[in-house]
């Protein structure tokens, strides 16, 4: 960076805040804004909402067994679209300003197709332009592979792009704009006392988002906690810009005055649970079920082995991402001929709720709140698992709204 280099923003603008016309102009203005106050301002944007789910459905309905690196080629095109047209709306209003793909910078990632992670961002070409005056807004999502192909990055991974080019861009801060102004205790469309929170650490922001806020893509977090990338969360609908922090700083924990014992609540509906009935209870049957399916790349979230009432059989009931569950299922029919179970018991009608508070380091008592307020709405849970900061349980799918409220109230998390 020469002397006289301005200090740099990353602003990233979600769907709906690109969904039209304009809703670019709108994002063109605020960035104006952010210029206009001295900042060379890298722009990052999704697909307008919808388009990416429309590509992906189309490439589904080409062949529902296509090629990964066509289905990135496609559902990576809907970014080109957005940050093409945000270029022409700054241009249009004074704001000298170029669009990028993934693999012009180039944002270098592995070849996992689908969800590729990335290794390596080079700023340079963006950093040659802001030395000339041209602002750059990038398409979210998108990579390029050691193959030379074009990688996306998950869904929601627009949120990861913005976060991994602010760190190379060391930038001061990456502002997520979205559709909500802040990161809430919980999802604010199904809990209307939801708060907003002023400041997340990132732990529990991981944690939250891992466990289903969707707010933030989790990689994004994680991205943001190794390389301290100072990230705020806010909206693109009240006209305001970063500098007075309106949204949801993601920061350390001791930047955090306020300690709570329970941060949030999430929930997730991509969940699969499936119960072997009556295993043998003896050493090795545990390896010789989650083994084949650690082999397959299948990822099991949540365990529970009962007791056996005749010290003889057992049940074993675990979940895993409702992608990964038809997969599973056949994994277990080819590799547990020699267990002997009864037989394969299936829910998909499930949900996880979790309560996050790193409060839960220190005191005791979060898990059985949880429990006493679930029984007292009649809700059964069918799996627990719980980590330092994290208590999560499987309930029907149908509780998911009912429980959530009942656990903000109980844990005090409710606004006015
Ligand atoms: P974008 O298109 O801008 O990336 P997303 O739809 O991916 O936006 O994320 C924003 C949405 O996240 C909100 O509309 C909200 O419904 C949801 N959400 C879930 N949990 C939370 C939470 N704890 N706080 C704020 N928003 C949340
Ligand atoms: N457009 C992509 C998606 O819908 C990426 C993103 O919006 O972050 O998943
Ligand atoms: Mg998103």
């Amino acid at each position: 960076m020469s002397a006289a280099a301005k200090p740099r923003l990353v602003m990233k603008f979600g769907g709906t805040s690109v969904a039209g016309v304009e809703r670019i102009r709108n994002v063109a203005a605020l960035v104006k804004r952010e210029v206009e106050n001295g900042y060379d301002v890298a722009v990052v944007v999704s697909a307008m909402s919808g388009e990416t789910n429309k590509l992906v459905a189309l490439t589904r309905e080409m062949s529902p067994l296509h090629d990964a690196r066509e289905y990135d080629a496609i559902a990576s095109s809907g970014e080109n679209v957005t940050a093409g047209l945000t270029a022409i709306a700054l241009d249009t209003i004074g704001v000298p300003a170029r669009s990028w793909a993934g693999w012009q910078i180039p944002i270098k990632t592995d070849g996992v197709h689908g969800s590729a992670s990335i290794l390596d961002i080079d700023p340079k070409g963006i950093e040659d332009r802001f030395a000339q005056g041209t602002m750059a807004v990038v398409a979210g999502f998108q990579g390029i592979s050691p193959e030379g192909r074009i990688t996306t990055l998950g869904r929601g991974g627009s949120d990861t792009s913005a976060v991994a080019l602010a760190a190379a861009l060391k930038a001061e801060r990456c502002d997520i704009y979205t559709d909500v102004d802040g990161v809430y205790t919980t999802d604010p469309r199904i809990v209307e006392k939801a708060r907003k929170l002023d400041k997340i650490s990132y732990e529990e922001m991981l944690e939250m988002a891992s466990l289903g806020a969707k707010v933030l893509q989790t990689r994004s977090v994680e991205m943001a906690m190794i390389h301290r990338v100072k990230t705020q969360v806010l909206s693109s609908f009240d006209g305001q810009v970063g500098a007075d922090l309106p949204g949801t700083l993601v920061c350390d924990e001791d930047e955090i005055m306020e300690k709570r014992l329970v941060s949030g609540i999430a929930y997730s509906r991509d969940e699969a649970k499936i119960t072997l009935v009556k295993v043998p209870d003896r050493p090795g049957v545990a390896a010789a079920i989650f083994s084949p399916l650690a082999d397959a790349g299948i990822n099991v979230d949540m365990i529970v082995q009962n007791v056996s009432d005749d010290g003889k059989t057992t049940d074993m009931t675990f979940t895993t991402g409702k992608a990964d569950f038809e997969r599973a299922l056949k994994v277990l029919e080819d590799n547990l001929h020699d267990i002997r179970h009864e037989r394969v018991s299936t829910d998909t009608n499930v949900v996880k709720v979790s309560v996050i508070g790193v409060g839960m380091r220190t005191h005791a008592g979060v898990a059985q709140t949880m429990f006493k307020t679930l029984a007292e709405k009649g809700i059964n849970i069918q799996v627990i698992s719980t980590s330092e900061i994290k208590v999560s349980v499987l309930i029907a799918a149908e509780y998911t709204e009912l429980a959530v409220r009942a656990l903000h109230t109980a844990y005090g998390l409710d606004g006015p």
